[in-house]
């Protein structure tokens, strides 16, 4: 949302979104110094949920240094160390999204560093995932590197942005599967409904990547609609949409909505 306009909160109110989650992310640029980045979590963590709060919408957010700017470990290393400080602010669900971009020995070494942060300090974990050629390489590091630690529970972890060929690694592991819906790079609406029927909702969570880039805010909304008109009942699209969000999320007790049942 730091990325996006006013407008887009509005719309998002109108296709009735309730809650976004932003994780600390690429802004598009390499940022110069660890108080760039203080000042990001500062709004983060001040000025989007006021921001959103306007339009009825709840802005939960991620803590971390993002996997293309790891690639620095002196500047990682500065920001690991502001980031225990934003942990405990109200609206801060977890570290994340941490992960790997181009399988690099920095990245590997700022990942588990962070990996550190979060099972020291009990937080949920955002894994970003890379794109394209180096996804299954990069998703095979990251699973393997999480299950080696005892500390960390893997349903309290969200493996974000797997596609057909990562999509089991993460669900065979017991942690919670990501599919972003974002038409240039990651999956359609249509793409992700596939992946919805074929690998079963369970311990899958869709989400829109909306940024800087060429993407809307309405792509998780418009991958439910999806499918709404492949037959699935309401029911079945409020487990998926709605209350898979709510059971990950809920995991940390500041998230305040509940898995609707009925
Ligand atoms: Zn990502």
């Amino acid at each position: 949302m730091v990325s996006r306009t006013t407008d887009d909160y509005q719309f998002m109110a109108r296709c009735g979104v309730v809650a976004v989650t932003e994780p600390a992310f690429w802004a598009g640029f390499d940022r110069s110094s660890s108080q760039s980045f203080y000042d990001y979590f500062r709004q983060l963590t001040e000025f989007e949920p006021k921001r959103a709060a306007k339009y009825g919408i709840q802005h939960y957010c991620w803590m971390c240094i993002n996997a293309k700017e790891a690639e620095n470990v002196q500047l990682s290393r500065e920001v690991i160390q502001v980031i225990p400080e934003f942990l405990d602010r109200p609206s801060v669900l977890g570290i994340g999204e941490i992960g790997l971009n181009k399988n690099t020995r920095n990245e590997i070494i700022v990942f588990e560093e962070q990996v550190d942060l979060a099972a020291r300090t009990g937080q949920l974990i955002l894994i970003h995932t890379p794109h394209l050629q180096d996804k299954h390489k990069g998703t095979a590091i990251i699973t393997s590197i999480i299950k080696n630690d005892p500390r960390i529970k893997p349903e309290r972890v969200l493996i974000d942005h797997c596609e057909e060929h990562t999509i089991r690694m993460a669900k065979e592991a017991g942690f919670w599967a990501g599919l972003t819906i974002y038409h240039i790079s990651k999956c359609t609406p249509q793409r992700g409904c596939d992946i919805l029927e074929r690998f079963g909702a369970e311990g899958i969570m869709v989400n829109s990547a909306a940024d800087w880039g060429e993407s809307t805010p309405s792509s998780m909304i418009d991958t439910c609609l999806e499918y709404r008109r492949r037959g699935h009942t309401e029911r079945e699209a409020i487990e998926v949409f709605y209350n898979n969000p709510c059971r990950f999320f809920g995991q940390n007790p500041k998230w305040k909505l509940k898995p609707i049942d009925r």
